[in-house]
Formats: C-alpha cells, structure tokens, sequence
C-alpha cells in the first residue's frame, strides 16, 4: 500500500478497527478514513490527525461516501460479540450482511484498488467441533456447510460474496477468517465481551472485592486458541498484500482449555478463584484449534504471542480501566 494512498477502515471504533489505525498511523500512513456507527466518544481509540466519522456503514449511501476517493478497504465492521451475544442476536449478526455486501458493491463502483473482509474461525462446521481435542481446523473443514447459526453463516455468505466480486467485477479481495482476537482497547464487559476478556475482569472483580467465587461458563474443558492484537494486525495487513486469493485461517494454534486460562490470568492476578461452573449458559462449540500449515506456507509466518505475554498485557489494561477514575482515564 502507497502512503499516499486513502485507507478506509470500516468499525474503526471498534477493538481490531482501532488497533489497525493505530499501526497505519505508526507506520507513517497518514490519509486515514475512520468510520463506525458508535458515537465518536465510544470508540475504543480514535485519532484527531485523521478523519473520523460516524455512519451507518449498512446503508448504501454511506459506503458510497466512504470508499468516495479511497484505494484501500479494510472492512471490520460487524454486530458482534461472544458466543453470549451471537446466540442471541442472530438476525442482528446477519444484519451484518448488508455491511460487507454495500461496501463490496461502493468499492466496485470506485475503483477500490484492494478490499479486505474479516471472517471468523464460525464459518467452520459445527460436526468438526465436537470434541475438546480437537483436530485443528484446515481451511477445507468450512464445507460441506453447516456454521455457527447467525454469525457464521453471515461470514460464510460474506466470504463468498468478496470471491465472486473478484471474478465478476475484477475487485482484489482478500479475507482471514479470525480465530478468538484479545488484547487491550477491547470490550470486558456489557455483554458482548468474549473469554479472555471477561475472565479478566472477573478475576480482577474477585480480587478488588475480596469475594474470590467466579463463574465459567461450562464446564472449563471446552478449547480454544486465542490471538493476540499484534499478531492479528501483522497478519491481516500481511494477507492484505499477499496473492491469497481465498479465505485463511489467521490464528493462534496455542491450543488451551477455559480452564488452562483461568489458571494463567491466575497467576498474573495472584491470586487462585473459586470456580463456579454454569453448565446451562452459552458455550459454542466443545473444541477448536486453527491449523497454520496454509499460512506458513504462503506467508512463511503464523502468530506466536504466548497466551502468558499477550494476557499480562490484557490483564493489565483492563485493571486500569477498573481502577482509574473515569477523567484520568480521557
Ligand atoms: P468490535 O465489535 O470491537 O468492532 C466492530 C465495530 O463495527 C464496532 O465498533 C461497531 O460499532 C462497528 N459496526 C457495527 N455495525 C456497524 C455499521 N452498521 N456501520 C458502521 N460500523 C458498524 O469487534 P472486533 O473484535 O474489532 O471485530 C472486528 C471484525 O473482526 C468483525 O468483522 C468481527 O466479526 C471479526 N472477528 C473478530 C474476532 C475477535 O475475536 N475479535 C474473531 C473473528 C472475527
């Protein structure tokens, strides 16, 4: 990408949209088109040398005027949350749709020279899944169909609507299907917040009010692999670039049990927790794991920030937002 070039980043209020304008700003890229639908004060960073807007990136006029003059996309915008949120807001989750699709369509009609779409490890189907010692996920293992419902689902189709721009109307895009991002400047709380996050702040709140009982959702031996930030913006910037032409996993394959994290947030909190397991809430599926062979083969590269060393930053952030006073904080 030329630094003379305009960049859109579309959900720029949110944790991945802001840490992407973060990097491009340190990276000395300067023509910066920030966009969400959050009022600007919401968002997790926001930078006064760019421009900032706040839209409605679902309706068609407001990509149009977003990719007006632009060369680049990068669309994070999503409704979205963890497994809490999406196994209640399935229409909302797909609602998204019209994001990716009304952005792919104003792309086209401005000559967009490069458009990225941010998929999920959901797309995967559910049969793959059910066991904790799971075999990592290949890209392949995405059909025969059947993804998580809503969410999934809507990536999938998403997915498939930014191939078929690229062989029918010639846009270069390109697609990672992201597997569990954490990091600071992220949601811990409200809901929408996904494990690593909210065991954070659970074991802080245990910490601060002395009451050491958390709940875990399930019974602690479901898997998953967690990114960090850094290897998340690293490798979409790299697939960004790259001639990869169909959907990769970009993922950490640190393979751990809900459990196994607790204990690691544990010991940086210094402290052991009560566990108070909730078999009767949201859980998703019983394993999952991101098979990196794809991308080491393409880009010679997959994230390797260590749960220990990406959590202690986490956990660090999200006990500063707890404990400072909110005008300290601005
Ligand atoms: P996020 O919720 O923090 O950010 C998404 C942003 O999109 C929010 O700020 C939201 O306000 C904005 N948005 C939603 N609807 C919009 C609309 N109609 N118009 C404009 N903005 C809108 O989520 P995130 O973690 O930063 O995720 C970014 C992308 O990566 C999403 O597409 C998400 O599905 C995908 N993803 C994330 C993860 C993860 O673990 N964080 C995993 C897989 C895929």
């Amino acid at each position: 990408m030329d630094k003379n070039d305009l960049i859109l980043i579309a959900g720029a209020g949110g944790f991945i949209g802001g840490h992407l304008t973060a990097e491009l700003l340190r990276k000395g890229f300067k023509k910066l088109r920030a966009i969400d639908q959050k009022p600007l004060d919401e968002w997790y960073q926001r930078f006064p040398e760019i421009e900032n807007r706040q839209a409605d990136l679902k309706e068609k006029l407001a990509c149009e005027e977003a990719c007006k003059g632009a060369r680049y996309v990068f669309n994070l915008a999503a409704d979205m949350g963890g497994m809490g949120f999406i196994e209640t807001h399935k229409a909302d989750c797909m609602l998204s749709v019209l994001i990716n699709t009304q952005l792919l369509l104003a792309s086209a009609k401005y000559n967009i020279e490069r458009f990225f779409f941010s998929s999920s490890a959901c797309v995967y189907a559910a049969e793959k899944q059910h066991s904790p010692q799971i075999i990592a996920l290949r890209e392949e293992d995405a059909y025969p169909a059947m993804p998580e419902d809503g969410y999934g689902w809507e990536k999938l189709f998403s997915e498939r609507m930014c191939r078929h721009f690229r062989e029918d109307y010639g846009l270069k895009t390109r697609m990672a299907r992201y597997h569990n991002v954490y990091g600071p400047y992220g949601t811990y709380q409200g809901g929408r917040e996904k494990a690593p996050a909210a065991l954070c702040r659970k074991i802080i709140e245990a910490k601060l009010s002395g009451d050491h009982r958390i709940q875990i959702w399930g019974d602690g031996e479901q898997t998953r692999s967690f990114m960090y930030i850094d290897d998340c913006l690293f490798g979409t910037q790299a697939i960004m670039n790259s001639d990869i032409l169909e959907p990769i996993n970009l993922g950490s394959s640190e393979l751990v049990s809900i459990n196994q994290l607790v204990s690691i947030i544990e010991s940086i909190a210094d402290i052991r927790v009560k566990r108070d397991y909730q078999l009767d809430a949201p859980l998703g599926v019983r394993g999952r794991n991101s098979d990196n062979t794809l991308i080491k083969k393409k880009l010679g590269w997959e994230p390797s920030i260590s749960l220990k060393v990406g959590l202690e930053r986490t956990y660090r952030w999200i006990y500063d937002q707890m404990t400072t006073p909110v005008a300290a904080l601005t």
